[in-house]
């Protein structure tokens, strides 16, 4: 596979049904009347809606092309660090898709729910398993809902123990969700700066730790794709001054079956089953951010919550310490069938070799790029790795250059400018589901952005030149969005 899989052939432009409208098409054919026509009121039903009229293959073409348009790790490498784009086994779709789960209704009461609350049920089993925590709940319906929820959580436990606190460290490598989701709670985020390494220090905890903190929230690995080392030291520091510490446990692709995080002494964690446990979420699709914790924390999990008794499933809510409801039902019942299904198909075994290739490929990447491009933190990382443009300065070319030149080739680009702790940074997640010959073809390809950078600067500017549109102006896109098409 040595030639890229961009191309600059066939790609169809397609205008809007409007403009594609004959008057008299049509792409339905309805049986021959056999009552008298009439005409409806027109008082009541105004003006009739100006429809696009269409042939059928006028259609079929409309949205084949404009599905065409589309990019998703279905048809390439999508390395968007930080998101975890990877491939999600088609087996898992089709498992949500079962009749008796896709006609459930959350009004039929659990008499009529058995296996819904069953799957439930196990999953958390499952979820408190692999994460090493005593109990879980899947109510968020989303990472930063996750996020949320422990942040209420930990401010119904210092209620409970009856002084609230005002504050909560954030180190600088966290997603930049967590001190959103504080603040949500109230607190005030105390920002503190990681070490040298690109992790943190105990010291820089200690400094800022004290009773008015009601903890911390420690993303790892980090958003530098580091794995944060000393977290069981800064645990300690923060339970000594009797706070509790959140872990952002979105990427756990990186350490599944490897790691336990709660038994390095984290408290509450959140998971994004729409990263690792196989929901795909590009352009925002449903997720899930299961909530786990350790058993202290047990009685603040959201309502409801489902348990057994002998051999039947029901939802609770009679439960005093509640942080209480999330939302109306019970969040995105589809990404929990995708995840139970994911989990029960690949095993144990299976889920700890997607850590260790996650962790395998983006090392791969890092060592075959170091030399390309800069390297700021150069540690073995975890699922991804983070550089910058420092080399391709001097030609004047910035990573936001070299991320729309990977358009061409056929790459969709990596995450850009995101951790800010790294100046113009360039996030490469590729993920446990592409092959050697993939990443291969992505080395390539950014190893040629980057002679170019020496050799033809003045194009790469350009950049994209093969795609339908080509650069943007994404600035007045941002301020003055054209919604109307
Ligand atoms: C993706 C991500 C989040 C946010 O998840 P959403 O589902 O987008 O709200 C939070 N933390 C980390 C580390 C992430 O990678």
């Amino acid at each position: 596979m040595s030639q890229q899989p961009g191309t600059s052939g066939l790609i169809f432009n397609e205008p809007n049904l409007w403009d594609k409208s004959r008057k008299g098409r049509c792409a339905i054919s309805l049986p021959t009347q056999d009552v008298e026509r009439t005409r409806l009121d027109e008082s009541l039903t105004g003006d009739a809606p100006e429809l696009p009229q269409l042939s059928e293959l006028d259609i079929a073409r409309h949205y084949t092309r404009l599905s065409q348009w589309n990019f998703g790790v279905d048809s390439g490498m999508y390395p968007l660090g930080s998101c975890t784009m990877k491939y999600n086994p088609k087996t898992n779709e089709v498992q949500a898709a079962r009749q008796g789960f896709a006609g459930a209704h959350p009004l039929a009461g659990d008499e009529f729910s058995q296996g819904a609350l069953k799957l439930m049920y196990n999953l958390e089993r499952y979820l408190a398993e692999i994460t090493g925590f005593d109990a879980v709940s899947l109510q968020p319906a989303a990472g930063a809902h996750g996020e949320l929820t422990g942040m209420l959580i930990i401010h119904a436990f210092h209620a409970k123990n009856g002084k609230q606190r005002s504050k909560i460290i954030i180190p600088d490598t966290a997603h930049g969700t967590n001190p959103a989701s504080a603040s949500l709670c109230g607190y005030e985020s105390i920002n503190i700066k990681s070490g040298e390494n690109g992790i943190l220090e105990p010291e820089a905890v200690a400094a800022v730790m004290d009773e008015d903190t009601a903890g911390i929230m420690v993303t790892n690995p980090n958003t530098l794709g580091l794995f944060e080392s000393n977290i069981k030291k800064i645990a300690d520091i923060v339970h000594e001054k009797g706070g509790l510490v959140y872990g952002d446990g979105a990427n756990m692709n990186a350490i599944m079956g490897v790691v336990k995080p709660g038994k390095i002494g984290i408290d509450v964690l959140h998971l994004n089953l729409h990263k690792t446990f196989s929901t795909p979420h590009g352009g925002g699709g449903p997720g899930s951010g299961p909530v786990a914790v350790v058993e202290a924390l047990e009685p603040f999990l959201p309502i409801p919550k489902v348990v057994k008794e002998l051999d039947t499933y029901k939802f609770v809510t009679d439960c005093p310490d509640t942080i209480g409801r999330l939302h109306t039902f019970y969040g995105h019942f589809g990404v929990l069938i995708k995840a139970y299904s994911y989990i029960l198909s690949m095993g144990a075994k299976g889920l700890c070799d997607v850590s260790k290739l996650a962790v395998l490929n983006a090392n791969y990447v890092k060592e075959r790029l170091k030399g390309t491009l800069n390297l700021p933190y150069d540690m073995p990382c975890m699922h991804e790795c983070v550089f910058n443009d420092e080399f391709q300065k001097k030609n004047h070319i910035t990573t936001m250059d070299m991320a729309k030149r990977l358009l061409d080739y056929g790459f969709h680009p990596p995450t850009v400018y995101f951790p800010l702790v790294v100046d113009a940074a360039f996030m490469v997640e590729p993920t446990e589901t592409e092959s050697k010959e993939y990443i291969d073809q992505f080395i390539d390809a950014v190893k040629a952005i980057a002679k170019e950078a020496q050799d033809d600067p003045e194009k790469l500017k350009k950049a994209p030149l093969l795609t339908k549109v080509t650069r943007l102006d994404e600035v007045t896109a941002a301020r003055k969005p054209c919604l109307r098409g």
